[in-house]
């Protein structure tokens, strides 16, 4: 699928529509993720939300990109971090759980 139809919403709705439609989404996959953890049924409701939320973030990052790109690397190299100071044992638990 072409990406120009994300510049042809943007163009076609106004950032400042788009960018509550961020919110919308943010708030529905939200919630979708709490009906899955709830026991519900969700799974169909939570792609159908990851399938919107993906969809206005590429019509955000059309708006900033290059702020996106800039606090994303920052939060893998947290995240990395993060994820080099655990213990070890917590990094392989699934492999000691299959011994
Ligand atoms: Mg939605």
């Amino acid at each position: 699928m072409s990406e120009n139809i994300y510049q042809e919403a943007l163009e076609a709705f106004g950032a400042q529509h788009q960018l509550m439609k961020v919110a919308e989404e943010a708030s529905e996959l939200a919630t979708a993720a709490l009906h899955m953890l709830d026991g519900r049924d969700a799974m169909a409701e939570l792609a159908e939300e990851a399938a919107d939320m993906e969809i206005i973030l590429a019509q955000l990052r059309l708006l900033i990109g290059d702020e996106i790109d800039k606090q994303k690397t920052r939060k893998l190299k947290r995240l990395r971090a993060t994820l080099n100071g655990m213990p070890i044992i917590n990094r392989l638990k699934d492999r000691l759980a299959a011994v």
